[in-house]
């Protein structure tokens, strides 16, 4: 029996100049793109789409274009291309600065609107909304829960998932399965806790961890994709998956695909020196029997894995590693929720706020149950409920000040603190009231940046996707 025909997962470790010459080397080592895709074949293309600011951030469009062109090689009839943005942010925007619909309009593929972002942007009526949204979407039950896929995905004859790997704060790296997640709108793949649920319990048992994994997990079996493609050959380290200014770009030369997904993944993380039995995402997914039975399972092409290995630097793993003048991170005990989301929050001011964090007075940053009474009292940012929550009775939310006449002590309220509510804090509410908060003069960067997303769109475009999503 020849390799191609083992019902072993395959997975090819290609290393070349390009990653669209390893690619192609890929496919011919997997036993040609025509044993995937058959003449007529609908073919959906889960890319990685994150922010639209191009490269390392999204997938490679020379890689996606060279899948295109095997694709119709193969015969495909149609070849759709497309994602959910990591981040809840219109499509349309992605395509008003990236081109995406003209350029797969020239390589003779679809890029689809899964948001519907071209639609609702031009003057249609609500039930004509309605309709829209019922065409676009299929119910899918998970065990209690009802979630939305996009029929094009649920209705195309085969899926190839093409993800640009980067560090991740949370498992690791950004792998497939991860990236395969966002064939959900946002609003199914949002964690958010209301007050129902008790914060200690959220943290003992990080929940938030939990239900993540499961939702990830829920998705990827809801239907196999036929190949995965795992590029490497650019890939962000110490800080990502977007580009930080403590990320750093590492050149691997490498692309991992195969016919399994989890598969590619497992072969991913070992590739970059990672050890994927301490991966509680991958491991669950093992127990779920959602990968191959074991490991050596795992049929290997191409490149000698321990030859070519190397060791990619992690991402921070506590929060007060992230270094940001005036910035002093205090944490108590955390869930993943509002780790997750205060690294991309310090992440985000030390690398696009650098000027404004010069200009403002030290401040502490308090995050989780019960953190530490903070060494500069006077500013203060309490992020998340835990946070506000646990700190209630500490001295800071007060200060003693002298009165001016008979110089007397008095207690008065601290008015220089900032809190962020949220179970975990929304990512887009913090900056709005960070903007809020702060006398504009301080914030030349971030003044900058509002202006500039007001000029492209973004909050028109994203308020009437809040519309959408609830319709
Ligand atoms: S407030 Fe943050 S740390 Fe506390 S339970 Fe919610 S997400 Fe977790």
């Amino acid at each position: 029996m020849s390799d191609t025909n083992s019902k072993k997962p395959l997975v090819a470790v290609m290393k070349g100049k390009s990653p669209e010459e390893n690619y192609l080397e890929g496919i011919d080592k997997l036993g040609g793109i025509s044993q995937y895709i058959k003449e007529g074949d609908n073919v959906f293309l889960k890319i990685t789409l994150r922010v639209p600011l191009g490269y390392p951030m999204n997938s490679n469009m020379d890689l996606v274009k060279e899948v295109i062109y095997s694709c119709k090689k193969a015969g495909a009839n149609k070849i759709f291309i497309g994602s959910f943005p990591s981040e809840k942010i219109a499509l349309k925007l992605f395509d008003d600065l990236m081109g995406l619909e003209s350029y797969f309009k020239t390589l003779g593929a679809e890029f689809v609107y899964l948001d519907n972002s071209d639609y609702y942007n031009q003057k249609l009526n609500v039930k004509n909304l309605k309709d829209l949204k019922a065409d676009s979407l299929k119910d899918i039950n998970i065990g209690e829960k009802k979630i939305k896929v996009p029929e094009v995905i649920t209705n195309s004859d085969k899926i190839i998932v093409i993800t640009q790997v980067n560090i991740n704060p949370l498992f690791m790296c950004d792998l497939s399965l991860i990236n395969y997640f966002s064939i959900l709108p946002a609003k199914f793949r949002d964690i958010k806790y209301d007050n129902n649920i008790l914060n200690e319990e959220i943290v003992k048992n990080d929940l938030f961890r939990q239900d993540l994994i499961s939702n990830i997990l829920n998705t990827y079996a809801i239907r196999k994709p036929i190949l995965t493609i795992n590029d490497v050959f650019y890939v962000l380290e110490k800080a990502g998956p977007l580009i930080y200014r403590d990320s750093n770009l590492k050149k691997t030369n490498v692309l991992i695909m195969g016919t399994d997904l989890i598969s590619v993944d497992v072969i991913t993380l070992r590739f970059l020196g990672f050890d994927v039995f301490k991966n509680d995402l991958l491991s669950r997914a093992f127990e779920r029997s959602l990968g191959p039975e074991h490991i050596s399972d795992i049929k290997l092409i191409g490149e000698d894995l321990g030859k070519i290995s190397i060791k990619l630097n992690q991402s921070c793993l506590k929060l007060e590693d992230i270094k940001i003048p005036n910035i002093f991170v205090n944490s108590g005990k955390i869930c993943s929720g509002c780790f997750l989301k205060a690294y991309h929050l310090l992440n985000f001011m030390n690398s696009r706020m650098i000027k404004d964090v010069k200009y403002i007075p030290n401040h502490s940053f308090l995050v989780g149950l019960n953190p530490p009474e903070p060494q500069f009292n006077n500013n203060v940012i309490v992020f998340g409920d835990c946070a506000i929550k646990s700190t209630k009775n500490y001295k800071f939310y007060t200060k003693i000040k002298k009165t001016l006449l008979k110089k007397k002590e008095k207690e008065v309220k601290n008015k220089n603190i900032l809190t962020l509510s949220g179970c975990p804090p929304d990512f887009k509410n913090c900056l709005k009231q960070i903007f809020e908060y702060y006398d504009k003069s301080d914030l030349p960067n971030l003044n900058y940046l509002m202006r500039s997303l007001r000029t492209s769109n973004f909050f028109e475009y994203n308020k009437k996707l809040n519309k959408w999503e609830d319709l």
